[in-house]
């Protein structure tokens, strides 16, 4: 199979661990050990071509997360999560995309923008709601894709990984 790096970058606290094992194993986690980067393995088959997908589940010291030098090495694309309840995480995801340009030496990098915690939105109608437009806008600036998920009740998580892949598979779009 075609082995793939990618990374699952954003601010803290809004749900990169939970959508990585949820995508990887299939189950949703309450808390998760929130300074440690983990790495995941996971089979996954796009059209008729199996590809091995291995997984940094970022973890940042300072106010947002940052990839480790070493889990840079060969990286091909990059899952970027705010929280749709969170507009603080909306805010920085352009600052986390440009760092991660930034230290990879490229001008662009395949991305998905993923609005986690969806589940959330009708509870709490507060003013820091993002809505799916102002994220599908975002997305469009950074010449990414878009997908809204809820890492608890998996809605939107293969999805996601899938657009990601077939973004890296494809000519990658300058901006
Ligand atoms: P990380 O710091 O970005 O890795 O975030 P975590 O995966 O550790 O999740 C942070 C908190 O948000 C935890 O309490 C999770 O249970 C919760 N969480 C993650 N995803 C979702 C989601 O889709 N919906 C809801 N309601 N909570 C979530
Ligand atoms: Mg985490």
């Amino acid at each position: 199979s075609k082995q793939r790096k990618i990374a699952v970058v954003g601010a803290r606290n809004v749900g990169k661990s939970s959508l990585t094992v949820q995508f990887v194993e299939s189950h949703f986690v309450e808390s998760y050990y929130p300074t440690i980067e983990n790495q995941f393995t996971k089979q996954i088959v796009l059209g008729k071509t199996p590809y091995t997908l291995e997984i940094c589940d970022t973890a940042g010291q300072d106010e947002f997360s940052l990839i480790n030098t070493k889990s840079l090495i060969g990286l091909k694309g990059i899952v970027i999560v705010y929280s749709c309840v969170n507009r603080a995480s909306f805010e920085i995801v352009e600052l986390i995309r440009d760092k991660i340009l930034d230290q990879l030496g490229l001008d662009n990098i395949p991305a998905v923008v993923v609005a986690n915690k969806i589940d959330l939105r009708s509870a709490r109608d507060g003013g820091s709601v993002i809505t799916p437009n102002e994220g599908a806008q975002l997305a469009a600036k950074l010449g990414a894709g878009f997908k809204e998920c809820s890492a608890k009740l998996n809605v939107g998580v293969e999805e996601a990984v899938t657009l990601l892949l077939t973004r890296m598979e494809g000519p990658i779009k300058s901006n």
